[in-house]
């Protein structure tokens, strides 16, 4: 059995239309060089135009970082699955530990997005991560397992992709441990089929990468802060390439 690799960047509510051409442009040229891994950059939703016209053609996939649940309709601000596809958009982040605890996205709403993708057309990758305060209750695996369960619930997987993000990791400059990741990716992986593609998120940087990605389970990244310095997202998906393909 083997999973590609896939690195993929959350570049948040960062962005402008000149820092995106630079950035853009390195990805483009440093991804041409990581043939091990796929790469993916999940953009802000004004600036999905200009990355589908930059990435168009390239190695380089795109990406939304959040969905309405809804097909359309009377929903003021919201932005539907069919849209993010019409800009060609493969992958879509859904449940964000940021979109759950400050937009209040309870594990319901996360499952209908979800759904909405997969209806869509779009790949979802579904954020699950539990909060300092669970972690050393030691209820890690009961959170990230009904946050899975809950979209488990609406229907199969399938080509999905899963990230683990510890909260207590996000944004913070404190990563798990390759050991403290790779247990909760053993975890999650019994829920999972063989082929799905677990991520780790959280704090990755060039120089814990590496150790990150040679764990069995941990199938790429999911890479904010360092996802926005070109040379940092390069060095991680050249990280991840190194290590090729797992086999189980
Ligand atoms: C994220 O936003 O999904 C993330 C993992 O952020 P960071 O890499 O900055 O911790």
């Amino acid at each position: 059995m083997t999973r590609t690799r896939l690195v993929a960047g959350n570049w948040k509510m960062h962005g402008g239309r000149a820092a995106n051409a630079a950035l853009l442009d390195a990805i483009v040229r440093g991804a041409g060089g990581a043939k091990g891994a796929e790469c993916a950059v999940c953009v802000p939703y004004p600036y999905l135009q200009q990355a589908s016209e930059r990435l168009a053609g390239t190695s380089v996939a795109l990406g939304a970082q959040n969905l309405s649940e809804h097909r359309e309709g009377a929903y003021t601000g919201e932005v539907s699955a069919a849209m993010l596809a019409e800009f060609g958009c493969r992958y879509v982040i859904v449940g964000h530990s940021e979109r759950r605890q400050l937009f209040r996205e309870s594990d319901e709403q996360v499952a209908a997005k979800f759904a909405a993708a997969r209806a869509g057309g779009l790949t979802p990758i579904l954020c699950v991560g539990e909060t300092l305060e669970e972690r050393e209750a030691g209820r890690t695996e009961e959170v990230v397992g009904r946050q899975l369960d809950a979209v488990l619930k609406v229907g199969p997987f399938s080509e999905a992709v899963l990230a683990y993000e510890p909260v207590w990791a996000i944004g913070t400059g404190r990563n798990a441990t390759p050991e403290q990741a790779r247990a909760v990716h053993a975890f999650l992986r019994k829920r999972l089929a063989a082929e799905t593609r677990i991520l780790y998120g959280g704090s990755v940087k060039p120089a814990n990468a590496a150790g990150l990605f040679a764990m069995p389970d941990i199938d790429g990244g999911l890479i904010g802060g360092a996802s926005l310095v070109a040379e940092d997202f390069m060095a991680i998906l050249h990280a991840a390439a190194g290590s090729k393909e797992v086999t189980r």
